[in-house]
Parts: C-alpha cells; structure tokens; sequence
C-alpha cells in the first residue's frame, strides 16, 4: 500500500471514492450526515460513494485484506454508527430505488433509499409499508434496529413486514435471507441487523391504503399550561378498551410557528369515516377546556409522514434519547407521575434550546406492535404502550449547550424509570453500556453473539454497529 490507504480501491470502483487528501470533498462528504454535532467529532479514513452491489463488494473485500475498519450509511446518515473513526465509509446515498409490485403487494428497496423515496412510489398504488416518522430518515437504520413509524399501531414495526434482505457478507459474497434459507439470521436481522453484513436490498409486504391514501391528521393544539389536563384525558382515552388499531393519538410537547411553547395531540385516523374520525378529533378538541388552534384535516398519508421534517433539518446540532413505556392505567399515582414527569422536563428545557426541534414526544406503539410474537424476531420491544423521547437541538458548536442537552434529555427519561419496559436500539445516542441495558434480554444476546461469532469472527462491521459483546 502507498500512503494513501484507499489507492488500491481508485479505479476499481464505478462510483466514487473520496480520500482525506481531497479536501472539499472529503469535507462536504464528512458534513453530509444529519447530526452535526456527531459529524465534527468523527473523522473517517474515506468514502466509498458505491454504484451498486459490486462497489459493496469490492470495497468490504479490500478492507478486510488491508486490516481497514468499515461502517456503512444511506441517504439518511441520521444514526451515530453511519461513521467512525478512520473507517471507510460505504455510503449507499445513490442507492435509493424502489419497484413496487402492485399485484403482489411487495416492494423492492435499494438499502440506501430514506422513507420519502419508499413513500413516492408505494402511493402510486395506494400501498404503505412503515417507515421512520421523518421522511428524510433512512429506511435501512429504521429497519433494522425494529422500525416504528406513525401507523405501527396499525401495521407494526417494521420487522414484521420483511420479507428478505440481499446482503454482502464480511467474506464479500452476496446472500439472500429469508425465513426458510436461514431461519436464525433472519431473525437477528430484524432488530440488530447493522451487525451482521451490508444489506444491499430489502423485500417488504406492502399493505393496502384505504380511502385512497386519504387519512385525518395534522395537530389539535393547546398553551403548554393546559398540558396537566390534556395528557390526563389523553392518558384515559388511549387506555380505553376495544380501540381500533386504526387510531393512534400521538402526544406532543412542541413550539408552535411563532414560538411559543404549546402542547398537542396529533390523530392519525385510518379507513374511517370522514364523520367518525371528525368525531374523535371533537372529543379530542373539547380536552382541557377546548383546543388553541385545532389543525385536524383529511390529507393524503405521505403529507402526514412528511409533517415533521423541516424541524429536523441535516446537519444541525441534536441530541435525543427514548424509551418504551407503560403503566397500569387504573394506577392513578402512576398516572399522575407519569404526568407531573413530562410536565416537570418541559419546564427544565435549557434556555439555548431551537424552538423549531426541539419536542417531548409521547407516541403510542402498541396495538399491532404488541401482538407479534416476542420470539419472532430480534427487536424485542414490543410492550410499550407509549414511545417516550426527549429530543433538542442547539446552534453553536459549544460543548457546554451539549452537556445541557444531553443531560436535559437524560433527565426526563431517568425519571420516567419507573415506567421503563425497554431501551430502543434505534433511540440510542454514543452509548454507555450502563445507558444500553434493557435493549435485549439475555436471551436473546446470546443468540446475537453465536450469530455474530458465525457470521463476522472478525468484526468487520463492528465499528457501524452497536458493539454489544462489549457491553454485556
Ligand atoms: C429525526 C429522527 C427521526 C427518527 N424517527 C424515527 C422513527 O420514527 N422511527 C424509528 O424507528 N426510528 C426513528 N429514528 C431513529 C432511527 O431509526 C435511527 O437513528 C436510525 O439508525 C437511522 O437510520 P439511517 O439509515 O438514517 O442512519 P444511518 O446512519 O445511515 O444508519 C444507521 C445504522 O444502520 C447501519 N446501516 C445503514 N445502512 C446499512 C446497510 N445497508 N446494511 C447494514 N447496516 C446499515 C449503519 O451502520 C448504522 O449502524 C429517528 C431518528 C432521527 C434522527
């Protein structure tokens, strides 16, 4: 090797590769990910921008040959893992189509694509597979540590709706994995699958979109002051037996367009009637005396999935942590410390906070989410009644607003630890072992290592993963 360790990889590759020596680019590429604060403080060996499946090929081939480290990104670049320290990084961002078969409801999906481009072309058929509730995230890193998306209440996470996955092995062969050609890794894919090989393709199930697409969402809106009353209604009426899967009331801390601090409910009401989901969001309305401003409307499902993704712009400073929660709802202490909880950490946000990311986030995650089978797949967090997350964003590169927020964000989610049913891989920012506890059971671990002994002895794609062989 010269002293460029990437020469050997120039001129094999049909796409792109970008070492430190070129400066611009390595720059922009090193800057293209979301999260600038995790940008800044890792500096890859290089990039490999590949072309297609042969470009994955030849670059985890070259790597293990040459002792380098590896980690793999899509479009999305949302996670911490995307990149590290002088690894190459295989990025996938021109990887992105999706061919939808309409007759057999199934979608093929380049690994690269984010939610948006799954979006685009499922809609043409009035078809919907889950994806993150961002549109800009990528669909592999959701997909792979479970996937919970706006409608998993109605259609569960992610996991449950894969079908296969094409892969490149740390020996560089090209697999497919399904149910039959290799039970166990098919499992370990669904909810710890950045570990185990570079997934080039997904298979997905797609499920029909009723009322063309059309469903009833958008925020029901109250002063933060309210908030005590209206996640006390919320809590009573999320809990009521007999709901369809089909309604799912999100609950959110947030600052409204012209800043001010509000709370709200946002209804994601599938296949009903326009009088009957009408007639939820008025009960939802009239909580705490009557809504502020009431934004509930009909509108096409792919406007709702993108409704968030202005607040999360790329390349700004974030930090966010969650958890799954749940709690016994005749417990009328649990209840109200679940509340006084919520309440307490939006009063406490740091001053410095962005108005426009920054979000105490309540979703419900149970309905259909809960009734797969725990053993089916990996992802094992399947009973929560409510996704928890804090999640804020901060302008300058200063190391104090970080330790605010991070610690803002751990707060809450320290104080919600009576109610804690299970980390989420996905949610997980630089982890602490102490902070990854609670993501697998023991169980299940020990399933992950013997597949991780199996398939990557060496640990090429340790460092794009969640290392749990050093955190049990
Ligand atoms: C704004 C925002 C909103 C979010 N909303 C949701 C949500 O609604 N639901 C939810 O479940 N999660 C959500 N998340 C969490 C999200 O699931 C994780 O951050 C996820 O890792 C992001 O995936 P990505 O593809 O964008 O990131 P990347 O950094 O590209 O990848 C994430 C991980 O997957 C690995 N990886 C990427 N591509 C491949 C591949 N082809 N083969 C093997 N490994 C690969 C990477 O090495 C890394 O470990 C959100 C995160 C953010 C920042």
């Amino acid at each position: 090797m010269t002293d460029n360790p990437l020469s050997g990889l120039q001129g094999t590759i049909r796409g792109t590769v970008i070492t430190r020596d070129d400066k611009e680019a390595f720059t922009a590429a090193r800057f293209r990910g979301w999260n600038h604060d995790l940008n800044r403080r890792t500096n890859p060996l290089g990039f490999v921008v590949a072309s297609g499946v042969r470009d994955i090929v030849t670059t985890v081939n070259y790597c293990r040959e040459n002792s380098l480290k590896l980690t793999v990104r899509g479009k999305g670049a949302h996670s911490p893992y995307g990149m590290a320290d002088d690894a190459v990084v295989i990025d996938l961002m021109n990887m992105t189509a999706v061919r939808v078969d309409p007759d057999t409801k199934l979608a093929s999906i380049q690994a690269g694509a984010n939610g948006g481009d799954i979006d685009h072309e499922t809609a043409l058929h009035n078809l919907i597979c889950i994806t993150g509730s961002v549109s800009h995230t990528g669909f592999a890193g959701v997909a792979l540590g479970g996937g919970i998306g706006h409608l998993s209440r109605w259609l569960g996470p992610v996991v449950d709706s894969i079908v296969s996955y094409e892969m490149v092995t740390a020996k560089g062969e090209v697999i497919r994995v399904d149910a039959e050609k290799d039970p166990e890794l098919f499992w370990g894919m669904r909810g710890n699958g950045a570990n185990f090989g570079i997934v080039t393709e997904f298979v997905l199930k797609l499920h029909d979109m009723p009322n063309d697409g059309i469903i009833r969402s958008a925020p029901i809106l109250w002063p933060d002051a309210k908030a005590p009353d209206v996640l006390s209604s919320w809590m009573k009426r999320i809990a009521r037996p007999g709901r369809k899967n089909t309604e799912t009331l999100q609950f959110a801390f947030l600052h409204s367009p012209d800043g001010h601090p509000v709370c709200g409910v946002v209804p994601l009401i599938v296949g009903e009637t326009e009088e009957a989901a009408k007639g939820t969001c008025d009960e939802v309305a009239a909580y705490a005396g009557g809504a502020l401003v009431r934004q509930d409307t009909q509108m096409p499902y792919t406007a709702m999935q993108a409704a968030l993704d202005d607040c999360f712009a790329f390349d700004k400073n974030y930090w966010d942590k969650g958890v799954f929660i749940d709690w016994d709802p005749d417990n009328e202490d649990a209840v109200k410390k679940i509340i006084s909880t919520v309440v307490e950490a939006w009063a406490a946000k740091p001053a410095f906070a962005s108005k426009l990311s920054t979000f105490i986030l309540l979703m419900e995650v149970n309905g259909a989410v809960a009734k797969g089978d725990p053993a089916s797949t990996s992802f094992s967090a399947r009973s929560g009644r409510l996704w928890a997350t804090a999640l804020t964003g901060w302008s300058d590169d200063d190391d104090a607003q970080r330790a605010a927020s991070k610690k803002w964000c751990d707060d809450m989610i320290a104080a919600l630890s009576p109610f804690h049913v299970a980390t989420y891989l996905n949610n997980a920012m630089p982890a602490s072992a102490e902070d990854m506890r609670g993501v697998f059971s023991e169980e299940t671990i020990t399933r992950l290592q013997n597949l991780k002994e199996k398939h990557d002895p060496d640990g090429m794609f340790k460092a794009g993963a969640w290392d749990y062989q050093a955190n049990v």
